[in-house]
């Protein structure tokens, strides 16, 4: 019997964009349904803002920062707002993850997980912003020069659907700790934890205008965001091929821009791995929120010697895998949407038909709504390193499986993507761990463990087509200023 949590939410309702500290809806009155993925049915609405909000949004936002007190104020002070937010996320925890978790369709249990997260964004970059300083450079005699880390000015922060609360904690963590003032675009298909954040923000006493927050669809609000010329640095999360059309946006105005795009992230197992400890994290590092996860660990490449062992390992854990409603807090819950499901099936049955062997797959709980968008996970064998299973990231809960034969071909297959994202290395040969880490083309790699958590502390970003530019940690808060130097004559 599946446990109904959704009723935690006090009430559906209609959620307002915050613009200049006030809850309005888009000039035109327009709004988008929301669905809940377990059972495709709408719960809420969302405004459906064009340029016209957000240029409203972009005028307070800039107001903000040109006259307010926010980028003049101490550093300590905005880090107090910020860890009093964190502070009211924790208060409201049960209600966001309850919220995030109905919104994305994603296991309760991860809406909690992301809950925690976020929290500890805010104390990290409460904590963080009055610890940012500039340099004294050693330059000719009779001058000294300096350095002050200062605010872009306005940031746009352009976020998506699979960690909306997570994701928007990093922007507004970062921006604002160094003074920035922030427009916010989420998901049109998760929007809500990010809009009742700002509600939350309000009531923590961010000044007016300092955080606004408009929804909509990428096309519309979103492209007319990262075009805005009041605009002066994107920040933006998501896939590549939107990415590019933001760099694109961005350019007409030559505005700085970071990246954190998608990933085929691999993990490689050797014959004198510790497996037992790696079994779980390969299957958790593939199945948490339903593999659509930028960082997941869509590849495991294994030993040749111990593939077979591996393989049949990983195949009764898929095997016994199950998909429901997020309520019911199963393994993974649906995919975001029914576009999604479908591509992530596309991808199943192309390989399948390309001759790629099934391996294991999981299930659906027989009482999972008909409605909901439910994909069973699936493992594929032996995959061919050029197939389009091996290069193109599913986002979905698929996992391919490959074999090498010695540390180059390992390599060789890592470095085998487009992307560069995470990877993982499992081995107990020291020597090995530090020539596997450094060969390996990919923002963060793990040695013996994936994901360790997260980990607000610890820079994030990609090479290659997974992006550029860093968020988290305090790499971040280098993104979201820019250096100014003052040089001082005094012979
Ligand atoms: P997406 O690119 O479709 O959408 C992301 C955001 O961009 C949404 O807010 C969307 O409305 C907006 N958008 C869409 N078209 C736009 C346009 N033309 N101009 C401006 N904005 C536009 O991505 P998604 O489907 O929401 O998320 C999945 C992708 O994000 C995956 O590829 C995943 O790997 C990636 N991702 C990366 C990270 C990371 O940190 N590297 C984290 C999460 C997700």
């Amino acid at each position: 019997m599946l446990q109904n949590l959704s009723r935690i939410i006090a009430q559906d309702k209609n959620f307002l964009n915050i613009i200049n500290g006030r809850r309005v809806g888009a000039v035109t009155g327009k709004t988008i349904a929301v669905a809940c993925p377990s059972d495709g049915s709408d719960f809420a609405t969302i405004p459906a803002c064009d340029a016209t909000d957000v240029d409203r949004a972009v005028s307070a936002a800039r107001l903000a920062f040109e006259e307010g007190a926010w980028s003049h104020m101490p550093a300590f002070e905005r880090g107090r707002l910020l860890t009093r937010l964190g502070q009211l996320v924790e208060e409201h925890g049960d209600e966001l993850a309850a919220l995030e978790a109905r919104d994305t369709g994603k296991p309760i249990r991860q809406g909690k997980a992301d809950v925690a997260a976020t929290i500890r964004y805010y104390e990290f970059y409460g904590g963080a912003a009055d610890k940012i300083h500039g340099d004294t450079i050693p330059f000719l005699d009779g001058y000294t020069a300096l350095t002050l880390r200062e605010p872009h000015g306005v940031v746009a922060g352009i976020t998506p659907w699979n960690y909306p609360m997570q994701i928007m904690a990093r922007v507004v963590g970062a921006a604002l700790a160094m003074g920035n003032t922030l427009v916010i675009k989420p998901a049109e298909d998760a929007s809500l934890s990010t809009i009742r954040i700002g509600e939350l923000a309000i009531e923590a006493g961010f000044p007016d205008g300092v955080l606004n927050i408009i929804t909509g669809f990428g096309g519309e609000a979103g492209a007319a965001l990262s075009a805005h010329p009041g605009v002066d640095y994107v920040t933006f999360t998501g896939s590549p091929v939107t990415g590019t059309a933001i760099q694109q946006a961005a350019a007409t105005n030559n505005r700085g821009v970071t990246m954190e795009l998608g990933g085929k992230s691999p993990q490689i197992v050797f014959a004198d791995a510790d497996i037992g400890k790696a079994l779980p994290v390969l299957v958790n590092a593939i199945i948490q929120n339903g593999g659509q996860t930028c960082s997941a660990g869509s590849r495991i490449l294994i030993e040749h010697s111990i593939y077979n062992e591996v393989a049949g390992e990983l195949a009764a854990r898929f095997n016994n895998l199950v998909a429901g409603p997020h309520d019911a807090d199963l393994d993974l819950g649906p995919m975001i949407n029914a576009a999604q499901k479908r591509r992530v099936e596309n991808y199943i049955t192309a390989a399948a038909e390309a001759g790629i062997e099934v391996v294991a797959r999981g299930s659906i709980h027989v009482d999972a709504p008909l409605s909901g968008f439910y994909v069973a996970p699936v493992l594929f064998g032996a995959v061919d390193p050029a197939a389009v299973l091996a290069q193109e990231e599913v986002f979905g809960p698929v996992l391919s499986l490959f074999s090498f034969n010695d540390e180059e071909e390992a390599i060789r297959l890592a470095n085998s993507t487009e992307y560069g994202l995470v990877a993982g290395v499992w081995t107990s040969d020291g020597a090995r761990q530090h020539r596997v880490a450094k060969r390996v083309r990919a923002g963060q790699v793990y040695v013996n463990s994936y994901g360790a958590g997260g980990g607000v502390e610890l820079p994030f970003g990609g090479f290659k087509r997974s992006g550029h530019g860093r968020e988290k940690g305090f790499e971040a808060l280098y993104d979201m200023s820019a250096t100014k130097t003052i040089v001082f004559r005094h012979d």
